[in-house]
Order: structure tokens, then sequence, then C-alpha cells
């Protein structure tokens, strides 16, 4: 088996598709085995800019940085996987999540069948160690979805159905709104009438965020507003601010006021808000998540497939928060097609307590997938094998970067 890694990887490293010859030692992994594996860095254009509390995400000339992954067995079934790379929101640059890959992941995936995710999984953090919450979770991701999305193609099977089936046929999504001035970020709810829930992103100013959100009200009163400041809030201006929220009535929860790192300061900003607070950038593993009940620093866990290492491991932080008394929220990072139908399967699967909120839709000129379906803010949950979508090879590696 060392061997098959070691050439597997020398392959991967002269730039393209690696060959692995393991021999099949059951009868049923025969011709289901990986043989050949692509690591795919890919630009996607925006439609408009996507400005959240630590910084800029994306924006005009300015494309999405992601990366897929893409598996195929001896009998030729292709499975794929992505990341989105936002290093201003997690530390995980598009170098770090391709070389990570390429040199220490996707080995591990050589001459196994996708059925063995829980082998993978377990040698991945062996060789990335979740030394500090998950190590490298987005590039983990990547591998992981595209070994669900295989097994799914080996076997018949919606991605769902492996964890244990839908629970409802059709997920409507949260948009967000931009941090701008209150008039552009009200024309922004304006342009989405279908749209019932919106992620509003502050900017940790008490003055200006309260003006935002009187102006969003105004403009779409038929709304409920999911607020996000992602990081921004400096504990000694967020008092303030939250004294002001009490004259909202179409608010349902605060995501992330204070610093990642800050769980004293969400507990105390729980102990003053007067809506729920949620975790989201100071929680990225079912341990965390188990840390923070315990200091019960929270009320709502925000969900991401990428940052928890992939949808299995995502769904173990669903399960501890349930299992702790907290709600869920799901969520996303930009995702295009590959990463948001991942999260729209597991999604399906979990009672969430507001629409997830999976922008890829609103911002991304091109998400990189056919065969989604979708009207108005609604997404089918595809029943098709694996994620249920059709990747456009030439489409992907039209937009290939060229990494420095
Ligand atoms: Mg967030």
């Amino acid at each position: 088996m060392k061997s098959n890694r070691r050439a597997f990887a020398q392959a991967l490293a002269a730039g393209g598709l690696g060959l692995a010859s393991a021999e099949a030692s059951a009868t049923s992994a025969k011709g289901r085995r990986i043989r050949k594996a692509e690591v795919l860095p890919v630009g996607i254009p925006f439609q408009s800019e996507f400005k959240i509390g630590v910084g800029t995400v994306g924006g005009k000339g300015k494309p999405g940085r992601y990366v897929l992954v893409r598996l195929e067995t001896e009998d030729g079934h292709v499975g794929w996987g992505m990341t989105n790379t936002v290093p201003n929101w997690a530390y995980e640059t598009i170098e770090a999540v391709v070389g990570t890959l390429k040199n220490y992941l996707v080995p591990l995936a050589a001459g196994k069948t996708p059925f063995e995710w829980n082998v993978l999984k377990k040698e991945m953090d062996a060789t990335i160690r979740p030394a500090v919450s998950n190590g490298a979770p987005f590039a983990k991701s990547a591998l992981e979805i595209a070994f669900l999305d295989l097994a799914g193609k080996v076997a018949g099977l919606p991605i769902h159905q492996m964890l244990g089936g839908k629970v409802r046929d059709t997920i409507d999504l949260c948009y967000a709104v931009s941090i701008d001035t209150p008039q552009a970020m009200a024309a922004e709810v304006k342009k989405w009438p279908a749209c019932k829930c919106f992620k509003v992103k502050v900017a940790g100013d008490p003055d200006e965020d309260v003006k935002r959100l009187e102006a969003i009200t105004a403009a779409r009163p038929d709304i409920v507003i999911w607020l996000d400041a992602n990081q921004s809030y400096q504990p000694i201006r967020l008092e303030r601010f939250l004294e002001a929220l009490k004259d909202f009535d179409n608010i349902r929860c605060f995501e992330q006021p204070v610093r990642s790192e800050d769980w004293m300061g969400l507990r105390r900003a729980r102990e003053k808000s007067p809506y729920p607070i949620a975790i989201d950038e100071g929680c990225f593993s079912s341990f965390d998540v188990a840390r923070m009940a315990a200091m019960q620093a929270a009320d709502l866990v925000v969900l991401k497939v990428p940052k928890s290492g992939g949808i299995t491991n995502c769904n173990k932080s669903a399960v501890v928060s349930e299992a702790h008394g907290l709600g869920l929220l799901g969520s996303g990072l930009t995702d295009a097609g590959v990463s948001l139908m991942a999260a729209i399967h597991l999604y399906s699967t979990l009672d969430l307590l507001l629409p997830p909120e999976l922008n890829g839709p609103q911002f991304l000129a091109d998400l990189l997938v056919e065969d989604m379906r979708m009207e108005g803010v609604t997404v089918t949950v595809p029943d098709g094998p694996g994620l249920g979508v059709t990747v456009p090879e030439a489409r992907v590696r039209e937009s290939l970067l060229k990494l420095g």
C-alpha cells in the first residue's frame, strides 16, 4: 500500500493524473478502487462585491478562489469535491489547500474504495493533526465531499440517502446583505423578492449599523433578519448596539458579534443580548461545540461543511449541538455548485431554525455545475447519485488558476 501511495503522490506532484495500481483484495471492491485524482484550483468571478465585518470576500475583477478535487475509480466512476478559500475568514490560503491536498491528503485516497471514508478521515487527521480545532478543514472537506459523491455514484444513491435520507424535498435559501450604505443595503433586499430571510452583515459601528437595520426593515417589512457581525464588535461598543436592537421585532439571532477566540466575550454578549447568540468563526468542530456548550457561550451553532472538514464531521457538530440543547443554523462560504450541493444534501436531513445561508447563486457569475434545480431561492434536493449534479469539466478547465 505504501508504494502505491508513493507512486500516486509522485504522479500528482508531476502535475496531473495519478495512477494507483492497488490490487483489489475483495471482490466487492473490484473496479471501485480510486485510481486517479486531480486537484484543480479555479477562479470564479463575482457579480457584485461581498463585504463582511472582517474584510472583502470577493468583488468585480477579483474572482473567488476555489479548489476542486476530481476522483476516478478503476471502472470509470467520477466523484467531485470542492472547497472555497477565504483566508481573511479562516486561515487556509488557496496555496495551502492545493499543497495540502496534493502532497498529504489526496495520496491517502489511492487504492481505497469511496466507501472507506471513515478510514480516510482517520488517516487525514493522523497526517494533518487536529492539534488546534480540526486542522486544515477546508482541504479535508474537498476530499471528503469527493469521496461521498463517488460513493453515491458507485452505489446509485444520493448523498442524503447515505446520511439516512432527506426530511424535505426543497430548501429555501437565505441570502446575504453585504456591508454598504443603508440605502444600498435596502436596495439589495429589494432585489430578491422571493427571499424571506436575509443574513445582514454589520460592521461594528452601533450608530451606522442601526441605520442599516432601519433602512432594510423599511424596505422589506416582510423579511426576517439574521444578524452577523463577523467578529467586528469591540466588547465596549457592543452593549450600546444590543440595547438598540430591542427596538426591532424582525431579528431572529445575532451571529459572532466578537472575535472568534473571545468565548468569554461571547458569553457576556449572550447575557445581555435580547436575541439568541450564534457562534460561527469560534466553532469549527464537534469538540468546539462541546466546549462552547459547557461555557454556555451561545444559543445557536452555525454549521458549515468546509470549516468542519466535510459533510460527516459537520453532521457530528449538528449531533453534539442538539445533544446540548443548542439550535442549528446552516450556512456556507459563498459556495459554488459542488460544495453548495454538499451542504444541501446534509441540510436536507437536519432541522435548521432558519433557511440556510448559501449565497453562491446570489454573488457568483457561475456555479460550475449543471442540472441544479432552483426556482427563485428554492433549491430542489437532488435524488440522482452522489451530489446529483453534473460538473462541466470543460468549463472547469477553462477556469483553472495558475498559482505562484
Ligand atoms: Mg458567519
